[in-house]
């Protein structure tokens, strides 16, 4: 058919021309269209048609909490986390939100009621250095009262404050454990990347809420659906109100998109679906831990024959979902320019056409910059030959 020429034809769609020797390449964002080879290859098996009168109501089941999840995704959900074994599902109620950066913000919310340290101060929003520089940045674009940025975890000072621990973490790919504890204290676990492509799945991770999204499990950041799972049925309400209020729901053409996305990774691995069929040779994270260990073997090289750039060392643990020891492969390389000369490694990287994010983003020094290991292989490749060359 038409349609299906067009699909095998159609150009990327992010609308980023092809990189050439001379281009500028952006690693700034963590946009993840390294994924698109990958389902370029799977089929239909991630394909959904919704008929005109379908998912018109606002309404997907109003015996649960969140009103708008679509059952669909709910069980693709509990069952990938069941599939992969890096989150409990049982006992925990699942949300959906417009990426997990919706979900993040309902968490705040719900986590820092009105008055919530008896002095009408906004509670504290802390996260160990480098964070994620989306939390100061989303945190305080409203200037909300009932939180604040409070800065780096490690020397915060007080009992009310909400921790964010984001594990594996963005950007330097460490493991993190909350630092902070006291009874007034509560932490929100952003395990975004804690899936097989990017490290060992050593534990069943069990927090109080733990935020995920498919931008980065899947790589379909474009359907901005992330999901939090939250043990606490008063959190869960409450995180639920503010999506309300923010969107009235959430699309449920995205999650219904979302559910066979994530059913065609679970298939992947499943022998039912998977044995002598089309699905085994198509298993999501094999294919991301290839990739992310060639590009980091790729990196590494490159980064020792310029001879000044150094990297957060590897590390290597025992992955319960490959039965195998395997090291991490963090989204996003924490590269730190070591010539003494250059203090700002974004604008020498942007004066070789990388443009990357500055350290300071992330509460940390201008030396070092944030580059995304996400993006297609052309622009990888050029990207790695431009560092090699570098002196
Ligand atoms: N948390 C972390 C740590 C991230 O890196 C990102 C994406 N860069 C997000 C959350 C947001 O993801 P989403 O696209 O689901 O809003």
């Amino acid at each position: 058919t038409v349609e299906s020429k067009d699909r095998d034809t159609r150009a990327p769609s992010t609308g980023k021309p092809a990189v050439t020797h001379d281009s500028v390449i952006n690693l700034d964002h963590g946009d993840p269209t390294m994924f698109e080879a990958f389902w370029r290859e799977t089929g239909d098996a991630a394909e959904i048609v919704i008929p005109g009168w379908q998912t018109m109501s606002y309404f997907s089941d109003v015996t649960n909490v969140c009103w708008f999840l679509e059952p669909d995704f709910d069980q693709q959900v509990r069952r990938l986390h069941r599939t992969v074994g890096n989150a409990a599902v049982d006992g925990y109620h699942v949300l959906v939100g417009t990426g997990s950066t919706q979900l993040f913000m309902a968490a705040l919310y719900a986590l820092a009621p009105p008055n919530a340290d008896g002095a009408g101060e906004p509670m504290s929003v802390v996260s160990t250095a480098p964070y994620y520089s989306s939390y100061p940045a989303v945190t305080d674009f409203l200037r909300s009262g009932l939180f604040r940025w409070g800065g780096d975890a490690d020397t915060f000072v007080g009992d009310t404050y909400i921790e964010l621990v984001c594990s594996p973490n963005n950007p330097d790919g460490a493991i993190r454990e909350a630092v902070l504890s006291s009874d007034a204290g509560k932490a929100v676990h952003d395990l975004a990347y804690y899936w097989p492509q990017y490290t060992p799945i050593t534990r069943r991770a069990d927090h109080d809420i733990m935020l995920f999204t498919v931008s980065k499990s899947t790589g379909h950041a474009g359907t901005r659906i992330g999901w939090a799972l939250v043990k606490d049925r008063e959190v869960a309400r409450r995180m639920t109100k503010f999506v309300e209020l923010n969107t009235i729901g959430v699309s449920k053409d995205s999650q219904l998109r979302a559910a066979k996305v994530l059913r065609a990774v679970s298939d992947g691995y499943d022998d039912e679906h998977s044995s002598g069929g089309a699905m085994r040779s198509h298993r999501l994270f094999d294919f991301g831990r290839r990739k992310m260990v060639e590009r980091w073997s790729m990196l590494r090289a490159a980064a020792a024959a310029s001879g000044i750039f150094s990297l957060p060392d590897e590390t290597i643990g025992y992955c319960n979902f490959a039965n195998e020891t395997a090291g991490n492969n963090p989204a996003f390389a924490w590269l730190r320019c070591d010539r003494e000369d250059v203090v700002d490694c974004a604008g020498f990287l942007r004066g070789h056409k990388i443009l990357t994010r500055c350290g300071s983003q992330f509460g940390a020094d201008t030396r070092y910059v944030r580059v995304s290991m996400l993006d297609r292989d052309d622009a990888f490749d050029f990207f790695v030959r431009r560092l090699a060359s570098l002196k």
